[in-house]
Protein backbone atom coordinates (compact mmCIF):
# COMPACT_ATOMS: atom_id res chain seq x y z
CA UNK A 1 0.00 0.00 0.00
CA UNK A 2 0.97 3.58 -1.04
CA UNK A 3 0.67 6.08 1.42
CA UNK A 4 -0.98 9.69 0.32
CA UNK A 5 0.54 12.54 1.89
CA UNK A 6 -2.60 14.70 1.57
CA UNK A 7 -6.60 14.20 0.95
CA UNK A 8 -8.58 16.81 -0.30
CA UNK A 9 -11.61 15.46 0.47
CA UNK A 10 -11.05 14.65 3.76
CA UNK A 11 -9.41 18.01 4.21
CA UNK A 12 -12.17 19.70 3.15
CA UNK A 13 -15.24 18.01 5.09
CA UNK A 14 -13.06 18.83 7.74
CA UNK A 15 -12.88 22.46 7.51
CA UNK A 16 -16.57 22.54 7.09
CA UNK A 17 -17.37 20.17 10.17
CA UNK A 18 -15.09 22.89 11.58
CA UNK A 19 -17.05 26.28 10.31
CA UNK A 20 -20.00 24.55 11.54
CA UNK A 21 -18.91 25.40 15.42
CA UNK A 22 -21.30 22.25 17.45
CA UNK A 23 -20.45 23.60 20.32
CA UNK A 24 -21.56 21.97 23.25
CA UNK A 25 -21.52 24.16 27.07
CA UNK A 26 -23.37 21.47 28.27
CA UNK A 27 -26.92 22.89 27.87
CA UNK A 28 -29.68 21.36 25.61
CA UNK A 29 -29.93 24.15 23.95
CA UNK A 30 -25.95 23.75 22.67
CA UNK A 31 -24.44 22.08 20.03
CA UNK A 32 -26.85 21.69 17.59
CA UNK A 33 -25.19 19.07 15.84
CA UNK A 34 -28.78 18.65 13.51
CA UNK A 35 -26.19 21.14 10.78
CA UNK A 36 -23.05 18.69 10.75
CA UNK A 37 -25.84 15.95 10.29
CA UNK A 38 -27.50 17.40 7.46
CA UNK A 39 -23.68 18.18 6.39
CA UNK A 40 -22.46 14.64 6.27
CA UNK A 41 -25.44 13.36 4.82
CA UNK A 42 -25.32 15.65 1.60
CA UNK A 43 -21.98 14.65 1.35
CA UNK A 44 -22.64 10.95 1.98
CA UNK A 45 -25.64 11.19 -0.75
CA UNK A 46 -27.52 8.00 -1.04
CA UNK A 47 -25.49 5.14 -3.18
CA UNK A 48 -25.05 1.54 -1.82
CA UNK A 49 -26.30 1.75 2.00
CA UNK A 50 -28.90 3.13 4.23
CA UNK A 51 -28.96 6.37 5.89
CA UNK A 52 -30.45 7.09 9.43
CA UNK A 53 -31.21 10.16 11.33
CA UNK A 54 -32.36 9.68 15.27
CA UNK A 55 -33.24 13.75 17.06
CA UNK A 56 -34.64 13.25 20.53
CA UNK A 57 -34.51 16.62 21.29
CA UNK A 58 -34.67 19.68 19.08
CA UNK A 59 -31.47 19.69 17.04
CA UNK A 60 -29.24 16.95 18.82
CA UNK A 61 -29.11 14.71 15.78
CA UNK A 62 -26.65 11.92 14.73
CA UNK A 63 -26.40 10.12 11.34
CA UNK A 64 -26.34 6.33 11.12
CA UNK A 65 -25.26 4.92 7.64
CA UNK A 66 -25.08 1.24 6.88
CA UNK A 67 -23.49 -1.04 4.20
CA UNK A 68 -25.28 -4.18 5.19
CA UNK A 69 -23.42 -7.48 5.60
CA UNK A 70 -24.23 -10.46 3.18
CA UNK A 71 -23.28 -12.87 5.85
CA UNK A 72 -25.78 -12.47 8.92
CA UNK A 73 -22.58 -14.63 10.96
CA UNK A 74 -20.02 -12.12 10.12
CA UNK A 75 -19.02 -9.49 12.42
CA UNK A 76 -20.19 -5.92 12.29
CA UNK A 77 -17.76 -3.15 12.53
CA UNK A 78 -18.84 0.74 13.40
CA UNK A 79 -17.01 3.95 12.54
CA UNK A 80 -18.09 6.20 15.14
CA UNK A 81 -17.38 10.08 15.73
CA UNK A 82 -19.07 12.91 17.51
CA UNK A 83 -19.70 16.19 15.72
CA UNK A 84 -20.13 18.67 18.72
CA UNK A 85 -16.72 20.43 20.27
CA UNK A 86 -16.35 21.94 23.35
CA UNK A 87 -16.40 25.89 24.22
CA UNK A 88 -13.44 27.73 22.76
CA UNK A 89 -11.90 31.32 24.72
CA UNK A 90 -11.04 33.07 21.18
CA UNK A 91 -8.54 35.30 23.33
CA UNK A 92 -6.27 32.52 23.75
CA UNK A 93 -6.04 31.64 20.12
CA UNK A 94 -3.43 32.57 17.44
CA UNK A 95 -6.18 31.94 14.22
CA UNK A 96 -10.31 32.12 14.30
CA UNK A 97 -10.63 28.96 15.53
CA UNK A 98 -14.35 28.39 13.55
CA UNK A 99 -12.53 29.72 10.81
CA UNK A 100 -10.60 26.12 9.51
CA UNK A 101 -7.91 27.98 7.82
CA UNK A 102 -4.79 25.89 6.09
CA UNK A 103 -1.57 27.24 7.33
CA UNK A 104 2.07 25.29 6.46
CA UNK A 105 -0.16 22.18 5.80
CA UNK A 106 -2.13 22.36 9.11
CA UNK A 107 -6.28 22.51 9.36
CA UNK A 108 -6.43 25.14 12.45
CA UNK A 109 -9.85 25.09 14.43
CA UNK A 110 -12.32 23.58 17.46
CA UNK A 111 -12.49 19.98 17.04
CA UNK A 112 -9.11 19.47 14.62
CA UNK A 113 -8.41 16.75 16.92
CA UNK A 114 -11.29 16.36 19.16
CA UNK A 115 -12.57 14.64 16.80
CA UNK A 116 -13.88 15.95 13.64
CA UNK A 117 -10.27 14.69 11.87
CA UNK A 118 -11.68 11.39 12.40
CA UNK A 119 -15.52 12.06 11.76
CA UNK A 120 -14.21 13.11 8.34
CA UNK A 121 -12.25 10.89 7.61
CA UNK A 122 -14.84 8.25 8.13
CA UNK A 123 -17.53 9.30 6.53
CA UNK A 124 -14.69 9.89 3.29
CA UNK A 125 -14.06 6.44 3.78
CA UNK A 126 -17.49 5.16 4.07
CA UNK A 127 -18.55 7.17 1.19
CA UNK A 128 -15.38 5.53 -0.97
CA UNK A 129 -15.91 2.21 -0.27
CA UNK A 130 -19.91 2.29 -0.85
CA UNK A 131 -18.71 3.90 -4.24
CA UNK A 132 -16.67 1.16 -4.63
CA UNK A 133 -19.23 -1.31 -4.42
CA UNK A 134 -18.08 -2.55 -1.07
CA UNK A 135 -19.96 -5.82 -0.63
CA UNK A 136 -18.86 -7.02 2.50
CA UNK A 137 -19.81 -9.90 4.57
CA UNK A 138 -20.20 -7.93 7.50
CA UNK A 139 -22.33 -4.56 8.23
CA UNK A 140 -20.17 -1.67 8.08
CA UNK A 141 -22.09 0.78 10.23
CA UNK A 142 -20.96 4.96 10.05
CA UNK A 143 -22.27 6.63 13.53
CA UNK A 144 -21.50 10.36 13.92
CA UNK A 145 -22.65 11.02 17.05
CA UNK A 146 -24.11 14.17 18.85
CA UNK A 147 -23.29 15.27 22.37
CA UNK A 148 -20.56 13.22 23.20
CA UNK A 149 -19.09 16.25 25.03
CA UNK A 150 -21.73 15.69 27.81
CA UNK A 151 -21.97 12.20 28.38
CA UNK A 152 -23.31 11.30 25.22
CA UNK A 153 -26.84 12.07 26.99
CA UNK A 154 -28.66 12.87 23.66
CA UNK A 155 -25.89 10.70 21.66
CA UNK A 156 -24.32 7.87 21.92
CA UNK A 157 -25.86 6.57 25.74
CA UNK A 158 -29.18 7.49 24.20
CA UNK A 159 -28.77 5.75 20.94
CA UNK A 160 -27.54 2.12 22.99
CA UNK A 161 -30.66 2.79 25.30
CA UNK A 162 -33.63 3.49 22.67
CA UNK A 163 -32.13 2.13 19.09
CA UNK A 164 -29.49 -0.57 20.27
CA UNK A 165 -30.66 -3.04 17.16
CA UNK A 166 -30.35 -0.39 14.87
CA UNK A 167 -26.19 0.58 16.91
CA UNK A 168 -25.65 -2.89 17.77
CA UNK A 169 -21.86 -3.69 16.96
CA UNK A 170 -19.30 -6.61 17.22
CA UNK A 171 -16.65 -3.94 17.33
CA UNK A 172 -16.19 0.32 17.46
CA UNK A 173 -13.38 2.59 16.57
CA UNK A 174 -13.25 5.83 17.92
CA UNK A 175 -11.04 8.69 19.38
CA UNK A 176 -8.70 8.60 20.43
CA UNK A 177 -5.03 7.12 20.36
CA UNK A 178 -2.63 6.40 17.19
CA UNK A 179 -0.28 9.20 17.78
CA UNK A 180 3.67 8.13 17.34
CA UNK A 181 5.52 7.72 20.22
CA UNK A 182 9.23 7.02 19.06
CA UNK A 183 11.34 4.44 20.32
CA UNK A 184 14.84 2.91 18.98
CA UNK A 185 12.84 0.15 17.03
CA UNK A 186 9.89 2.25 15.32
CA UNK A 187 7.36 3.93 16.52
CA UNK A 188 4.52 2.75 18.75
CA UNK A 189 0.69 3.15 18.36
CA UNK A 190 -1.26 3.69 21.59
CA UNK A 191 -4.70 2.08 21.30
CA UNK A 192 -7.26 2.78 23.89
CA UNK A 193 -8.86 -0.66 25.11
CA UNK A 194 -9.88 0.92 27.78
CA UNK A 195 -11.16 4.11 29.83
CA UNK A 196 -11.34 4.93 33.89
CA UNK A 197 -14.09 5.65 35.21
CA UNK A 198 -16.02 8.13 37.51
CA UNK A 199 -17.54 7.87 40.76
CA UNK A 200 -17.96 11.76 41.21
CA UNK A 201 -19.12 12.10 44.78
CA UNK A 202 -20.62 14.96 47.26
CA UNK A 203 -19.77 14.72 50.18
CA UNK A 204 -21.75 16.42 53.33
CA UNK A 205 -20.29 17.30 56.21
CA UNK A 206 -23.06 18.77 59.16
CA UNK A 207 -22.44 20.54 61.74
CA UNK A 208 -23.89 22.74 64.70
CA UNK A 209 -24.77 26.40 63.62
CA UNK A 210 -24.00 29.14 66.98
CA UNK A 211 -23.02 32.47 66.86
CA UNK A 212 -19.30 32.95 64.87
CA UNK A 213 -18.28 35.12 68.26
CA UNK A 214 -17.92 32.46 70.56
CA UNK A 215 -16.06 29.12 68.92
CA UNK A 216 -14.98 27.63 71.92
CA UNK A 217 -16.34 23.81 71.91
CA UNK A 218 -18.39 24.22 68.86
CA UNK A 219 -18.99 21.85 65.95
CA UNK A 220 -18.49 23.82 63.00
CA UNK A 221 -19.08 21.60 59.35
CA UNK A 222 -16.35 24.27 57.65
CA UNK A 223 -13.95 22.80 59.57
CA UNK A 224 -14.50 19.67 59.76
CA UNK A 225 -15.02 19.79 56.07
CA UNK A 226 -10.83 21.00 55.85
CA UNK A 227 -9.77 18.38 57.82
CA UNK A 228 -12.05 15.62 55.10
CA UNK A 229 -10.25 17.76 52.05
CA UNK A 230 -6.90 17.34 53.77
CA UNK A 231 -7.53 13.26 54.06
CA UNK A 232 -9.17 13.27 50.88
CA UNK A 233 -5.73 14.61 49.44
CA UNK A 234 -2.80 13.02 51.96
CA UNK A 235 -4.46 9.93 50.93
CA UNK A 236 -2.12 7.19 49.12
CA UNK A 237 -4.14 4.36 48.20
CA UNK A 238 -1.49 1.77 46.86
CA UNK A 239 -0.71 1.60 42.53
CA UNK A 240 -2.26 -1.22 40.81
CA UNK A 241 -0.36 -2.52 38.05
CA UNK A 242 -3.41 -3.92 35.77
CA UNK A 243 -3.05 -5.69 32.53
CA UNK A 244 -3.27 -2.74 29.72
CA UNK A 245 -0.69 -0.69 31.49
CA UNK A 246 2.03 -3.88 32.10
CA UNK A 247 1.33 -4.60 28.04
CA UNK A 248 1.87 -1.10 27.48
CA UNK A 249 5.36 -1.15 29.77
CA UNK A 250 6.26 -3.77 28.04
CA UNK A 251 5.61 -2.83 24.61
CA UNK A 252 7.44 0.44 24.79
CA UNK A 253 11.43 -0.65 25.05
CA UNK A 254 11.35 1.51 27.67
CA UNK A 255 15.15 1.09 29.66
CA UNK A 256 15.17 -1.91 32.25
CA UNK A 257 15.34 0.73 35.16
CA UNK A 258 12.42 2.81 33.67
CA UNK A 259 10.86 -0.27 32.68
CA UNK A 260 11.09 -2.07 36.34
CA UNK A 261 9.63 1.28 37.79
CA UNK A 262 6.89 1.93 35.98
CA UNK A 263 5.99 -1.86 36.83
CA UNK A 264 6.57 -1.94 40.58
CA UNK A 265 3.66 -0.83 42.35
CA UNK A 266 5.66 0.34 45.96
CA UNK A 267 7.87 2.49 43.55
CA UNK A 268 5.86 4.10 40.84
CA UNK A 269 4.20 6.44 42.83
CA UNK A 270 7.85 8.01 43.68
CA UNK A 271 8.94 8.05 40.71
CA UNK A 272 6.32 9.89 38.62
CA UNK A 273 8.12 13.07 41.31
CA UNK A 274 11.05 12.29 39.08
CA UNK A 275 9.63 12.47 35.59
CA UNK A 276 8.66 15.64 33.26
CA UNK A 277 4.91 17.27 34.87
CA UNK A 278 2.53 15.78 32.33
CA UNK A 279 4.32 12.61 32.49
CA UNK A 280 4.22 12.08 35.81
CA UNK A 281 0.49 12.98 36.27
CA UNK A 282 -0.70 10.50 33.09
CA UNK A 283 1.56 7.93 34.65
CA UNK A 284 0.18 8.45 37.91
CA UNK A 285 -3.44 8.24 36.73
CA UNK A 286 -2.93 5.20 34.41
CA UNK A 287 -1.83 3.11 37.59
CA UNK A 288 -3.55 4.87 40.72
CA UNK A 289 -7.65 5.61 41.75
CA UNK A 290 -7.82 9.06 42.15
CA UNK A 291 -9.70 11.56 44.73
CA UNK A 292 -9.66 15.17 43.46
CA UNK A 293 -11.74 17.36 45.88
CA UNK A 294 -13.32 19.84 43.34
CA UNK A 295 -15.66 22.16 44.89
CA UNK A 296 -16.83 23.33 48.35
CA UNK A 297 -19.81 25.09 48.70
CA UNK A 298 -20.85 26.40 52.68
CA UNK A 299 -21.43 28.83 55.41
CA UNK A 300 -24.02 31.09 55.31
CA UNK A 301 -22.41 34.68 57.01
CA UNK A 302 -19.56 35.71 58.58
CA UNK A 303 -20.90 35.45 62.34
CA UNK A 304 -22.50 32.27 61.57
CA UNK A 305 -20.36 29.00 62.56
CA UNK A 306 -21.76 26.70 59.79
CA UNK A 307 -24.16 23.57 60.30
CA UNK A 308 -23.49 22.15 56.58
CA UNK A 309 -20.46 22.10 53.55
CA UNK A 310 -20.85 20.20 50.49
CA UNK A 311 -17.98 18.81 48.80
CA UNK A 312 -17.37 17.17 45.32
CA UNK A 313 -14.93 14.95 44.41
CA UNK A 314 -13.75 13.72 41.28
CA UNK A 315 -12.59 9.73 41.79
CA UNK A 316 -11.21 8.09 38.88
CA UNK A 317 -11.52 4.14 39.07
CA UNK A 318 -9.45 1.91 37.41
CA UNK A 319 -10.30 -1.47 35.05
CA UNK A 320 -12.25 -3.88 37.62
CA UNK A 321 -12.96 -1.88 40.38
CA UNK A 322 -16.71 -1.97 41.98
CA UNK A 323 -18.55 0.52 43.70
CA UNK A 324 -17.59 -1.19 46.63
CA UNK A 325 -14.29 -1.05 46.24
CA UNK A 326 -14.26 2.39 46.57
CA UNK A 327 -16.47 3.26 49.13
CA UNK A 328 -13.72 0.97 50.98
CA UNK A 329 -11.05 3.14 49.85
CA UNK A 330 -13.36 6.18 50.79
CA UNK A 331 -13.72 4.99 54.49
CA UNK A 332 -9.91 4.16 54.53
CA UNK A 333 -9.19 7.58 53.34
CA UNK A 334 -11.95 9.35 55.90
CA UNK A 335 -11.46 7.23 58.93
CA UNK A 336 -13.47 8.09 61.80
CA UNK A 337 -14.76 11.17 59.45
CA UNK A 338 -16.20 8.36 57.47
CA UNK A 339 -18.90 7.83 59.66
CA UNK A 340 -19.45 11.57 60.38
CA UNK A 341 -20.74 12.62 57.01
CA UNK A 342 -22.98 11.25 53.99
CA UNK A 343 -21.65 10.57 50.72
CA UNK A 344 -23.96 10.48 47.57
CA UNK A 345 -22.01 8.94 44.52
CA UNK A 346 -22.73 8.84 40.75
CA UNK A 347 -20.90 5.35 39.23
CA UNK A 348 -20.34 5.53 36.25
CA UNK A 349 -17.06 2.80 36.67
CA UNK A 350 -14.34 1.91 34.17
CA UNK A 351 -15.00 -0.40 30.77
CA UNK A 352 -12.46 -2.17 28.78
CA UNK A 353 -12.11 -4.71 25.85
CA UNK A 354 -9.75 -7.42 25.60
CA UNK A 355 -6.42 -6.84 23.91
CA UNK A 356 -6.35 -10.20 21.93
CA UNK A 357 -8.86 -9.60 19.42
CA UNK A 358 -9.67 -10.02 15.60
CA UNK A 359 -9.72 -6.01 15.65
CA UNK A 360 -6.37 -5.51 16.94
CA UNK A 361 -4.89 -7.80 14.91
CA UNK A 362 -6.80 -5.88 11.80
CA UNK A 363 -5.53 -2.44 13.10
CA UNK A 364 -1.89 -3.86 13.70
CA UNK A 365 -1.39 -5.21 10.07
CA UNK A 366 -3.08 -2.00 8.85
CA UNK A 367 -0.90 0.12 10.58
CA UNK A 368 2.01 -1.60 9.96
CA UNK A 369 1.57 -0.86 6.23
CA UNK A 370 0.99 2.41 6.74
CA UNK A 371 3.53 3.81 9.41
CA UNK A 372 6.49 2.16 9.08
CA UNK A 373 7.77 -0.01 11.47
CA UNK A 374 4.79 0.56 13.44
CA UNK A 375 4.01 -1.59 16.39
CA UNK A 376 0.57 -1.69 18.73
CA UNK A 377 0.40 -1.02 22.50
CA UNK A 378 -2.77 -0.89 24.60
CA UNK A 379 -3.13 2.15 26.66
CA UNK A 380 -5.85 3.09 29.43
CA UNK A 381 -7.55 6.19 28.51
CA UNK A 382 -7.79 8.36 31.61
CA UNK A 383 -11.15 10.53 30.21
CA UNK A 384 -14.06 9.02 29.30
CA UNK A 385 -15.64 8.75 25.56
CA UNK A 386 -18.92 6.89 23.77
CA UNK A 387 -17.09 4.00 23.64
CA UNK A 388 -17.94 2.74 27.37
CA UNK A 389 -21.98 2.32 26.16
CA UNK A 390 -21.02 0.24 23.47
CA UNK A 391 -18.38 -1.91 25.86
CA UNK A 392 -21.17 -2.41 28.38
CA UNK A 393 -23.50 -3.31 25.04
CA UNK A 394 -21.00 -5.99 24.17
CA UNK A 395 -18.74 -4.70 21.92
CA UNK A 396 -14.96 -4.57 21.68
CA UNK A 397 -14.34 -0.45 21.21
CA UNK A 398 -10.83 0.54 20.40
CA UNK A 399 -9.64 4.41 20.74
CA UNK A 400 -7.41 4.30 17.35
CA UNK A 401 -7.09 6.89 14.88
CA UNK A 402 -3.29 7.78 12.78
CA UNK A 403 -1.24 10.84 13.43
CA UNK A 404 1.64 11.69 10.82
CA UNK A 405 5.17 12.45 12.38
CA UNK A 406 3.96 15.97 12.66
CA UNK A 407 1.90 15.82 15.42
CA UNK A 408 2.99 14.22 18.52
CA UNK A 409 1.96 13.01 21.97
CA UNK A 410 2.59 16.36 23.52
CA UNK A 411 0.95 18.53 20.87
CA UNK A 412 -2.04 16.48 20.68
CA UNK A 413 -2.05 16.60 24.61
CA UNK A 414 -2.39 20.38 24.91
CA UNK A 415 -4.06 20.75 21.82
CA UNK A 416 -7.18 18.53 23.50
CA UNK A 417 -9.43 20.95 24.63
CA UNK A 418 -7.19 23.29 24.23
CA UNK A 419 -6.05 26.38 22.30
CA UNK A 420 -4.87 26.43 19.05
CA UNK A 421 -6.18 22.81 18.03
CA UNK A 422 -4.91 21.96 14.74
CA UNK A 423 -4.15 18.85 12.60
CA UNK A 424 -2.04 18.23 9.63
CA UNK A 425 -3.04 17.29 6.30
CA UNK A 426 -1.32 14.14 6.24
CA UNK A 427 -2.35 12.80 9.57
CA UNK A 428 -6.31 13.13 8.08
CA UNK A 429 -4.59 11.16 4.41
CA UNK A 430 -3.36 8.32 7.09
CA UNK A 431 -6.53 7.63 9.06
CA UNK A 432 -8.96 8.11 5.69
CA UNK A 433 -6.84 5.17 4.42
CA UNK A 434 -6.76 2.97 7.42
CA UNK A 435 -10.81 3.31 8.10
CA UNK A 436 -11.16 1.47 4.43
CA UNK A 437 -8.29 -0.91 5.11
CA UNK A 438 -9.59 -2.21 8.30
CA UNK A 439 -13.15 -2.21 7.21
CA UNK A 440 -11.79 -4.37 3.72
CA UNK A 441 -9.92 -7.01 6.81
CA UNK A 442 -12.42 -7.10 9.40
CA UNK A 443 -15.71 -7.12 7.26
CA UNK A 444 -14.48 -8.97 4.08
ZN1 LIG B 1 -13.75 13.73 21.68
Amino acid sequence: MSTRLEDPESTDLLQQLIRNACVNDGTLASGNELRSVDLLQQYLGTTGFDVERYEPQPGRASLLARIEGTDPDAPTLMLMGHTDVVPVNPAGWSRDPSAADIVDGMVWGRGAVDMLNLTATQAVAFRRLAEEGFRPKGTLLYLAVADEEALGTWGAHWLVDHELDAVRADYVLTESGGFQMPTEHGPRLPVMVAEKGTFWSKIHVHGTPGHGSQPFNTDNALVRAAEVVRRLDAYRPEAQIGEVWRRYVDGMDFPAELHDAFLDPSAVRDFCASLPLGMGRLVHACTHTTFTPTVAHGGTKTNVIPDHVELEVDIRTLPGQSGDDIRGMLREALGDLYDQVEIESNEDLSTASAIDTPLWDALSRVAGRLVQDSALVPFLMVGGTDNRYFRRAGATGYGFGLFSKRLGFEDYATMFHGNDERVDLESLALSEQLWRAVAHEVLA
